[in-house]
Parts: C-alpha cells; sequence; structure tokens
C-alpha cells in the first residue's frame, strides 16, 4: 500500500488531482474498512498534521470545526449544537466514533452519511483547499459532486436547533433514511439515492429512490414523506 505524507494541504490537494484513484487519509475508517473503497492500486494521501482538528468559537459567534475533530469529540464538546451531536451518535460504535472526523464523514460522501443531512439542512459551509486558493463550499453543493478539494473546517452557528432521525433496522446496519431539520429547512439522505434539501417537508418528492438491500423504494418513499409531518404534529 502506498501512502504519501504531503508537507503542506495544497501539496494534498496536488497529489489528489494528480492521482484519479487517491484518497484522503483522516480517520481512516471508511477508507481502511472491509470491502471500503480502496482498490488494488489505490495510494492514500496523509492528511493528519495539516487541517484543523479544534473546535474554535470566533468572534462573530460561529464555530470553526476543523475537518479532523472525531464525531466523538464533537459529541463531548459544549459548543456544538444537539442536533449535530445526536447526528453523530448514529455512528454506534464508540470505537468507531473516536477515530471517524467530520471532515471524513462529509469528504465520503455516502448516501447513508451519518452527517451530510444534519449539515446540509442547517446550511453548513466549509472552507476548502483547491488548486486555486482557499474556498468556501456549502455542504449541499459538495455532497452530490465528485470534486477533489480539501475540507479545512466547518462554520457552524451554535444557536440553530433542529433534529435528525435515523431508519435503519439496527444501529449497526446501513440506514435507510436520514432527515434533519434545522432551523426552517430540510434535508433527507436515502440510501440509494442523492441528497435532497429544500425549505418544505416535501422535499420527499425530489427523490429517486431506488430498491436496495436497505428497503424497497416505496418503503423509503413511506418513510421519507412521513417523517417530518409525524415529527411536527407531535
Ligand atoms: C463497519 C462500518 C460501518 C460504517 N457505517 C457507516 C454509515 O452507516 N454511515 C457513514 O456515514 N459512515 C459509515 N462508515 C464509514 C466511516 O466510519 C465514517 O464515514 C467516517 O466518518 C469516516 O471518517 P474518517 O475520518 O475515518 O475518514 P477516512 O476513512 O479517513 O476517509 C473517508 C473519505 O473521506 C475523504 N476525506 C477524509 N478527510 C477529508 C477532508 N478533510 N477533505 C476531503 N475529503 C476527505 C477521503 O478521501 C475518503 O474518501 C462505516 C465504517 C465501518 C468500519
Amino acid at each position: 500500500m502506498v501512502i504519501h505524507h504531503p508537507k503542506t494541504p495544497l501539496e494534498a490537494v496536488m497529489l489528489k488531482k494528480e492521482k484519479e484513484d487517491a484518497l484522503y487519509l483522516a480517520g481512516g475508517t471508511e477508507d481502511l474498512r472491509l470491502n471500503g473503497p480502496m482498490g488494488e492500486n489505490t495510494e492514500l494521501i496523509d492528511i493528519n498534521g495539516l487541517v484543523p482538528s479544534t473546535i474554535e468559537k470566533g468572534e462573530d459567534g460561529k464555530l470553526k470545526i476543523g475537518a479532523l475533530v472525531t464525531l466523538q469529540e464533537l459529541v463531548e464538546s459544549d459548543l456544538v449544537p444537539e442536533y449535530l451531536k445526536s447526528a453523530c451518535r448514529f455512528c454506534a460504535s464508540f470505537e468507531k466514533r473516536n477515530a471517524a472526523t467530520i471532515g471524513g464523514n462529509v469528504g465520503a460522501r455516502r448516501d447513508d452519511s451519518y452527517l451530510i443531512a444534519a449539515l446540509a439542512a442547517a446550511g453548513v459551509s466549509f472552507m476548502s483547499i483547491t488548486p486555486h486558493g482557499e474556498e468556501l463550499k456549502k455542504v449541499s453543493e459538495y455532497a452530490n459532486s465528485d470534486c477533489k478539494r480539501l475540507i479545512e473546517y466547518f462554520i457552524i452557528d451554535p444557536a440553530t436547533k433542529g433534529y435528525v432521525h435515523r431508519f435503519g433496522i439496527t444501529a449497526n446496519t446501513h440506514a435507510a433514511v436520514i432527515a434533519a431539520k434545522v432551523g426552517d429547512s430540510y434535508a433527507l439522505s436515502v440510501k440509494g439515492s442523492a441528497l435532497v434539501c429544500g425549505d418544505t417537508p416535501d422535499i420527499y418528492k425530489k427523490v429517486e429512490y431506488k430498491d436496495t438491500l436497505e428497503g424497497s423504494a416505496e418503503y423509503k418513499k413511506y418513510l421519507a414523506s412521513t417523517v417530518f409531518t409525524l415529527k411536527e404534529a407531535k
């Protein structure tokens, strides 16, 4: 296995651009898992030490959460809003939460991502390094793209309130649907489909449902069509 140890974030991004198949290595829980994304020739680009690993509150009251902050550090922080902590708890194993990073979870762009629906509903953006310099990007736009930028830190309003629901057969099987409402915005991660976001609960109509091992298209559509209205009827 080839692991590169670039000296700067820009060097990491240029390596990723140059090597079509390469992956950034943060916590490694996705990259190195059994039947994970690594092919026979995949090279790893170690980003540990290159992007922030701290949670800081700026003068504007916003949180700057480093891409290398782990899901467990988010759960334990007094600064992080509750909706994001509850999304981190979808990762049921303490051991995995302790290694998996927020940048790695978003960077993996999984359709059952623990965090993407929550961050997208919250309208969260992150600062990233691209070959052309630093650039802000919305999580909701990034999730459905395949761009190779390196996530540096997320900018999060700690005052925002919301909720996140996950539907899966068990805590350790892949989710069929993850639904988030934060502030006045909604987002749905549906297994087998692209992320959808919007300002009304009927965003479920925008999803292209597919039959997967986690459930039939009909089943997932039923969950997505009822989750927000049932929650708000309480
Ligand atoms: C048994 C098992 C079950 C799992 N189930 C789920 C699940 O249901 N839902 C889920 O979301 N995850 C799941 N995962 C995957 C994983 O644990 C998480 O997605 C985790 O948050 C990835 O974080 P990491 O730091 O370990 O990322 P890594 O494994 O280091 O990297 C993952 C990906 O993110 C990219 N990346 C990493 N850091 C950055 C960055 N700063 N900027 C841009 N790209 C970056 C890498 O290129 C790579 O493609 C599972 C893992 C295991 C082992």
